[in-house]
């Protein structure tokens, strides 16, 4: 749940295209929650501004048909349950070389501008408000 950390951090990763080898079985369209993929002319047809990444279809695709596009990971930061709960800023993008040392420069800011006591948030809003 890294909507409600501190710091989370979602892995994502998208169809970038279908491959001549797409067959017309269906199989992406049935795991697709968001509705984007859809069956046109008997071949898998992406509709790229539905999908939120969870990359469900392409473990779905039995001739291997869909291009995957490169993992992606979000950060998000600030989240927290409790009385005031609060879903985390959504931050920034990072690859996996670069993770590390995002979440590494995020923290050592936290550090320098957080109170002694108590949860982020408050830093994140002041910090991240109009990012
Ligand atoms: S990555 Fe997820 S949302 Fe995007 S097309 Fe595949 S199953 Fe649908
Ligand atoms: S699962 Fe693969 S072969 Fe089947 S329709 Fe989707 S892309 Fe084509």
């Amino acid at each position: 749940m890294p909507q409600i950390r501190d710091i989370g951090i979602i892995a994502t990763r998208t169809p970038q295209a279908v491959r001549p080898e797409c067959d017309g079985c269906g199989g992406c369209t049935q795991a697709c929650r968001e509705g984007a993929i859809a069956m046109q002319a008997g071949r898998a047809e992406l509709h790229t501004d539905r999908c939120v990444g969870c990359g469900q279809c392409l473990g779905h695709c039995p001739s291997r048909a869909l291009e995957s596009g490169p993992v992606k990971l979000r950060i998000l930061v600030g989240g927290r349950m409790g009385r005031h709960p609060r879903w985390a800023r959504d931050l920034c993008e990072a690859d996996l070389a670069s993770v590390a040392d995002m979440v590494k420069s995020i923290l050592d800011r936290l550090t320098r501008e957080a109170p002694p006591a108590g949860r982020i948030t408050g830093t994140v809003e002041r910090l991240w408000t109009t990012t």
